[in-house]
């Protein structure tokens, strides 16, 4: 049933070298609950991987590693405002979106191209040019793998914030407590383009695009990613290495004194957002390299492996731009990929 030993570099797109103890890739339903009741792994580490496209290896991992490979997508209902669309954990985020899209369920398009699976969508609560995925969650279907029993999870059950989600505070992402084994979305029939992200507005401008369909919407941020993120397959990655800060009102506004240009985004009346890419091109660590890993010269929140890095390279780089940053702003940045 299991796989042992399995070299875990081709399945994190860090490409940091890394074995699992014990490997399994599951592609139904009835073997995660079968996993759950498996004797031999009574007790053993597990951990539930998608794309590993946001994910850091520290090292050999001793335990289960359960390889999500479930796939299916179905429009799972219909009603006067909504379609109900659903994807298997499994499935391949971007090409889950640009089906639905050529269905004719609009509403994911700003989330075009992100990499990662379906299942890992609402962990994270992935998002991108003022989109996230909980803005259409309808719901997550999970297994227990401590019990081997389905747990649904409403949307307000996940409650899900700012790339965060309950799945991420309570660490079960880490712990392999759940698999995700579908999420469905309730996308509005009544389709509204959002192009306030000043980006994403130039793109369309560019275009000559006054009034843009969901297909369009889509072409310009997958023109922007391609711009701006590497391939992880020509330059191994793991998206955006840091999260935004959020700080307080008082706190963004004397930074903003001392640094005229800080960008910032209220989140609430007391919470700003602040770009953490801005803060680490700031500092001069944009497209600069310490030892075989670097910040991505074009998009400065990407941290790149330029060839044969191990988890300490990426440690000491990690290091070094959070305390310049900490130095220079009193910011402390914090991953966001999970590590492991
Ligand atoms: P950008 O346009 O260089 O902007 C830098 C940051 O400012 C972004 O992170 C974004 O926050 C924020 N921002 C920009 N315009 C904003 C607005 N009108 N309102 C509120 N916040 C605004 O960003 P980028 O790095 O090229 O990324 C573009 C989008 O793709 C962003 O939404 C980003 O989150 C998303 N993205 C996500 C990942 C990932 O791995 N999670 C990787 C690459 C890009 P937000 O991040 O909160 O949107």
């Amino acid at each position: 049933m299991f796989q042992q030993q399995v070299d875990l570099s081709t399945y994190n797109t860090l490409a940091l070298p890394a074995r699992a103890e014990f490997f399994v890739t599951v592609d139904r339903v009835e073997q995660l609950a079968a996993l759950a009741k498996h004797p031999d792994l009574a007790g053993r580490r597990r951990f539930v991987l998608g794309g590993g496209s946001n994910l850091v290896l520290t090292g050999d991992f001793s335990g289960l590693v359960v390889h999500m490979n479930l796939k299916g997508k179905s429009l799972a209902g219909e009603d006067g405002e909504h379609f109900y669309v659903a994807a298997a954990g499994g499935e391949n985020w971007s090409d889950f979106v640009r089906w639905t899209l050529e269905q004719g369920w609009p509403g994911l398009e700003n989330l075009s191209f992100i990499p990662g699976t379906a299942g890992a969508a609402p962990i994270q609560n992935i998002g991108a040019y003022g989109v996230e995925a909980g803005d259409f969650l309808h719901m997550v279907e999970a297994l227990d793998l401590d019990t081997g029993r389905p747990c649904p999870f409403s949307i307000d059950d996940c409650a899900l914030a700012y790339r965060d989600s309950l799945f991420k505070r309570e660490g079960w992402h880490l712990s392999g407590r759940y698999a995700i084994t579908r999420v469905i979305f309730r996308l509005p029939k009544r389709w509204r383009p959002r192009a306030a992200y000043g980006e994403l507005a130039a793109e369309l401008e560019r275009g000559n695009i006054a009034q843009p369909t969901p297909a369009q919407m889509a072409a310009a941020v997958i023109a922007l990613r391609r711009r701006k993120l590497p391939d992880p397959l020509q330059l191994p990655n793991a998206g955006s290495f840091f999260q935004n800060p959020i700080v307080s009102a008082e706190f963004a506004a004397a930074l903003g004194e001392a640094h005229p240009t800080l960008p910032r985004y209220p989140q609430t009346d007391s919470h700003v957002k602040l770009a953490a890419g801005w803060l680490i091109e700031q500092t001069g660590w944009k497209g600069r390299n310490l030892g075989p890993v670097g910040m991505y010269e074009k998009q400065a929140l990407v941290l790149v492996n330029r060839g044969g890095a191990t988890f300490r390279d990426v440690q000491n780089l990690t290091r070094a731009v959070r305390e310049a940053i900490l130095a220079r702003f009193g910011v402390n940045l914090v991953p966001e990929p999970v590590i492991l």
